[in-house]
């Protein structure tokens, strides 16, 4: 089936790859949906990763977020991330188009990225507007006693990641959704394929006249119109397909 795959990556005019979750799990960070093993065990995200809370608290926003942050802090890009970095430097793949906020893909290379959640590399001000990076975000939270990353104007800065309660960037899934479109194959890793948008961008690729490639341990609604689903470990998988190429 790798070679399967690999024989539809070099046929197909345009590649586009979907990656969620899990193809960062090998890096060591858990799929928060999960049961057990998430990130949000201890408190309710909806409850607390939510804009109204960032609005009105953001103490406590910053207490649960800052814990996010830390557990971020080290982790590296994997084989996984590897390969489609390999991919688009060949030529081969146009794109990523993410649901992770991990900022893995960009540490691991890729310059065609969509994050469609938004990502950790950044933090803004909702009041001035200034963009501070990761390293400094995180200087300015140890800096103050109550946790929270201050901006220079004395307002809290926010990661510029989707929260709960926020509009996915206008932008981005303009940008996914035309690369989805124009895609002869669309390679779906490590996503459930189950949470908006991530459900729908494959159906518009299958709509264009594309196709649909599955790698991605578990089952996912899109299964059936697979014309390659590959079942088992994503480093392994998709470093064998490097290997069929
Ligand atoms: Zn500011």
């Amino acid at each position: 089936m790798r070679e399967r795959l690999a024989d539809l990556v070099r046929a197909a005019g345009s590649v586009v790859a979907l990656t969620g979750a899990g193809i960062s799990v090998p890096s060591g960070i858990p799929d928060f949906r999960s049961p057990g093993t998430g990130l949000w065990e201890r408190v309710d995200p909806m409850e607390v990763a939510h804009i109204d809370v960032f609005r009105r608290e953001p103490a406590r926003f910053w207490r649960f977020y800052g814990d996010r942050f830390q557990s971020l802090r080290d982790k590296r890009p994997n084989g996984a991330h590897a390969v489609l970095a390999e991919l688009e430097r060949r030529r081969l793949l146009d794109a990523v188009i993410t649901q992770n906020i991990d900022g893995l893909h960009a540490a691991a290379g890729t310059r065609e990225l969509v994050e469609v959640h938004g990502s950790i590399r950044s933090s803004s001000c909702p009041a001035c507007g200034a963009v501070h990076p990761l390293d400094e975000v995180r200087a300015r939270q140890a800096a103050g006693a109550d946790g929270v990353p201050w901006c220079d104007c004395g307002e809290a800065l926010k990661p510029d990641v989707v929260l709960f309660g926020e509009y996915l960037p206008e932008k981005a899934l303009e940008h996914a959704t035309a690369l989805a479109r124009g895609a002869g194959l669309m390679l779906c890793i490590g996503s459930s394929l189950e949470v908006y948008p991530v459900a729908q961008l494959p159906l518009l690729t299958l709509e264009g006249g594309g196709e649909l490639a599955i790698v991605t341990q578990g089952p996912t609604p899109l299964d059936h119109r697979a014309a390659v689903k590959l079942h088992g470990d994503v480093v392994e998988e998709l470093a064998g397909v490097l290997d069929a190429l």
